[in-house]
């Protein structure tokens, strides 16, 4: 007999994610990646020292299920004083294997397959695959460049009985919008009226530009009971690699949430719960002032670059992504005007139709900014080499 067993239906579709294709393509080139989110930027000292020592003193081994309490404490702390949220750091809060196993438990341990969930689009991948993989139907409201707005009607319109949750994520990841205090009173209004779960990914909420504001939904009247609340330290602290996050939810919650991480992840990993909690704990105020600075910086020499090679972008009001109308660029979709943009210039960057359904986004790439200055430069230099182009 040959090979008869293949991938389950589920697997089947289920694709690798384009900004990994990206990554490998820059790198058989060597060129400069601002396809992927990884932020090479220096880790804070009391955060890479608390990890060391942790390891030296001999905290290896598995933590409980929902993470030290020293982390936790921390956590519960930088929610009241920052976030405005209350939450319990014995019953309410789990920490978890990155923002990403704190989203994975808890779709897992809230949604049923069938069950709608809406989000808006342009999207981050991982959110709309998570719902693909557990049978769920990713409903999307779309929004527009430059400003991304949307109305209730807009949410309105698209439920129907089977709507369970509304996703969140701001600041946004690609389009860098930062939800107002009106839109998510929309949002938390028809969550109230529709009985619905909110799950918000709330990761770049230290990155924000312009005067624009974080507002935590659970904060907004009558959501605390109906919102699991996701961030992380990976891009506060550049260390994606640590895989250390949290969800703060009701206590009814948690028990199933923290069981479902348990199961694929049991603990997030311990000696970097030590670096988070000391991060927490030490950082002053102006360690996030000077990140904000840095990032804003970034910002703008990233999008100043993009205009004067001819791609206009969509201006960021948080996050560190840009998306950039690249018309102009020759390729019949994304992807072409990706690699034609890779070749000719050596910077790589994400084609706009992975965050689409439907295969919009044909002229959108996206621009990573999380990259060391001289790097960021560099990219910044190359992309003036498209000005000499004729399609251009
Ligand atoms: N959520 C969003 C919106 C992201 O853009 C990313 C990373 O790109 C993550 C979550 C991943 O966070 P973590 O590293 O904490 O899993």
């Amino acid at each position: 007999m040959g090979n008869m067993v293949e991938v389950s239906v589920n697997a089947s579709r289920i694709k690798q994610s384009e900004i990994r294709i990206m990554s490998v393509e820059c790198e058989r080139v060597r060129g400069v990646n601002l396809a992927q989110g990884v932020c090479d930027t220096e880790v804070p000292e009391p955060v890479r020292c608390a990890a060391t020592a942790a390891v030296e003193a001999g905290l290896n081994q598995y933590t409980r299920l929902d993470g030290i309490l020293a982390l936790r404490s921390a956590i519960s702390k930088k929610l009241r004083e920052n976030n405005g949220l209350v939450v319990d750091p014995e019953t309410e809060l789990l920490v978890t294997s990155g923002a990403t196993g704190g989203f994975f438990a808890a779709c897992m341990a809230m949604l049923d397959a069938g069950d709608e969930v809406i989000l808006f689009e342009p999207c981050y991948g991982y959110h709309a695959h998570t719902l693909t993989a557990m049978n769920c139907k990713p409903v999307f409201v779309r929004l527009n460049a430059p400003d991304w707005k949307f109305s209730a009607e807009d949410v309105e319109r698209v439920i129907t009985p089977r709507t369970k949750a509304i996703i969140v994520n701001s600041p946004a990841n690609p389009s860098g919008k930062v939800m107002s205090r009106a839109e998510l009173g929309w949002l938390a209004e028809i969550a109230v009226q529709h009985d619905l779960l909110v799950i918000t990914d709330e990761i770049y909420e230290y990155f924000l530009y312009d005067g624009h504001e974080h507002i935590s939904i659970a904060t907004l009247p009558g959501m605390a009971e109906r919102t699991i609340t996701i961030s992380g330290f990976s891009k506060t602290f550049s260390i994606t690699g640590w895989r250390i996050g949290y969800a703060a939810c009701p206590a009814r919650w948690k028990t199933s949430i923290g069981y479902f991480h348990d199961l694929t992840y049991i603990c997030a990993p311990a000696p970097f719960q030590h670096g988070a909690a000391a991060g927490l704990n030490e950082l002053p105020k102006k360690f996030y002032e000077d990140l904000r600075l840095e990032y804003l910086h970034k910002r703008n020499l990233i999008c100043s670059a993009l205009s004067q090679a001819g791609l206009k972008p969509s201006i960021p009001q948080g996050a560190y992504y840009v998306l950039a109308d690249t018309s102009a660029l020759s390729g019949k979709n994304s992807k072409e005007k990706a690699m034609y943009l890779l070749q000719e210039t050596g910077v790589a960057a994400v084609p706009g139709n992975a965050f689409y359904h439907d295969g919009a986004g044909e002229n959108l790439l996206r621009f990573c900014f999380a990259k060391k200055l001289n790097d960021l430069e560099n990219a910044c230099n190359r992309l003036q080499r498209l000005r000499a182009h004729a399609t251009v």
